[in-house]
């Protein structure tokens, strides 16, 4: 998806507005290192408004997903520990 976004340009010490293909979590990321931080992406982790609709995307994850692959992996533990105390005589 294309978004556009504000990039540091060395060569002019200025910021200059580009057209990326990226993805939104990644841009979500973006405005917050470029608009929110002024450039400084290191502060971006330790942001302190957790009232921001943006805070949970902030790292470019997406933590429901994060939930999903966690409740995923359980239930695959869970099964393979079943079929394994079933092989057992
Ligand atoms: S999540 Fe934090 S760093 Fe990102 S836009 Fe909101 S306040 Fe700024």
């Amino acid at each position: 998806m294309k978004h556009q976004i504000k990039r540091w340009n060395k060569a002019t010490k200025t910021k200059e507005i580009v057209e990326v293909d990226i993805t939104a979590l990644k841009s979500i990321h973006l405005f917050c290192v470029h608009e929110c931080m002024d450039g400084q992406s290191r502060l971006v982790p330790g942001c302190t408004d957790p009232h921001c609709p943006l805070f949970p995307y902030r790292l470019s994850k997406n933590p429901e997903i994060q939930k999903d692959t966690e409740r995923v992996r359980k239930a695959t533990a869970r099964i393979m520990d079943y079929h394994r105390k079933r092989k057992k005589p």
